[in-house]
C-alpha cells in the first residue's frame, strides 16, 4: 500500500519479497476497484470495501450481533467463517506482537517495518499465507447464499453430519446444504446439480409455490 518500501535496499530478494507481501496485504485489506458500464455506456470505476471488511460485515450479519450479540446457529459454511477469523487474526497477532489495533492496523504496521535482507523468506511465506486467506474468503463469500435443510438426505438418510473445524473440534450441522450450485450432502457426498433441485425438493415432500405448474417447474434450469 505504501508507494515505496520503507527501506533503501540493494537487496533484490528483499525488495521482491516485500512487493509480494505488499500486494497480498492490499488484496486482503485494501479497497477493491471494479470497472462497470453505466446506463449511458460509460465505464465507471467503483470502489468497494476491502475483502476483510466484507468478511467482517458478513460474519456480523450471520451472528445476528444486532440482536444483542447472541450468536444464532450458523450454517456450516459460516462456522468456516469463524474459523477464518480465528486463523487470520490469530496469525497476524503473532506476526506483529508490537503492533496495536486489529488485523488491518497490524498489517499496515508490518508494511512499515524496517525489514532486513535476511527477512526476505519470511516475507515471501507470509505473502503466500495471506493470498491463501484471500482465496478462502472469496470462496466463503461466493457461498454466502448457502443454507441448510433439516431433512434426511434422500441418498443416505442422514440428517446431520459432523466435520472437524480448524481447532480440531467436531462441529455438527445439517447434512443437506443448498447453494447456488445445487444441493449437496455433507454426510455421503451426494450432489444434486441445479437441474436436480426441483426433483430433490419434491422428494423431500415440498409443495411447489402457488402459480408454479409442477410439470414445468421441474424443467427449471
Ligand atoms: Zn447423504
Amino acid at each position: 500500500m505504501a508507494a515505496t518500501p520503507p527501506f533503501a535496499t540493494d537487496n533484490d530478494h528483499l525488495h521482491a519479497a516485500w512487493q509480494l507481501f505488499d500486494a497480498a496485504v492490499t488484496r486482503l485489506i485494501g479497497p477493491r476497484h471494479d470497472i462497470v458500464v453505466d446506463d449511458l455506456g460509460n465505464r465507471v470505476v467503483t470502489t468497494a470495501p476491502s475483502m476483510y471488511e466484507e468478511m467482517r460485515a458478513e460474519l456480523a450479519g450471520r451472528q445476528g450481533t444486532s440482536f444483542g450479540g447472541v450468536a444464532r446457529s450458523m450454517p456450516a459454511c459460516w462456522i468456516d467463517g469463524v474459523d477464518w477469523f480465528r486463523l487470520v487474526d490469530g496469525t497476524v497477532a503473532i506476526w506483529a506482537p508490537g503492533g496495536t489495533g486489529e488485523t488491518p492496523e497490524r498489517l499496515e504496521y508490518l508494511l512499515e517495518w524496517a525489514w532486513q535482507p535476511a527477512d526476505y523468506l519470511w516475507l515471501r511465506t507470509a505473502a503466500e499465507d495471506i493470498e491463501g486467506w484471500v482465496q478462502e474468503a472469496e470462496q466463503l463469500i461466493a457461498g454466502r447464499n448457502r443454507f441448510e435443510v433439516t431433512a434426511p438426505c434422500p441418498a443416505c438418510g442422514a440428517s446431520e453430519a459432523t466435520h472437524v473445524d480448524s481447532a480440531g473440534e467436531h462441529v455438527r450441522s445439517a447434512a443437506l446444504q443448498v447453494s447456488m450450485a445445487g444441493v449437496s450432502c455433507l454426510a455421503c457426498g451426494h450432489e444434486w446439480g441445479l437441474q436436480g433441485v426441483m426433483a430433490f425438493a419434491k422428494s423431500l415432500g415440498c409443495t411447489p409455490l402457488d402459480g408454479i405448474d409442477p410439470g414445468n417447474a421441474y424443467d427449471v434450469r
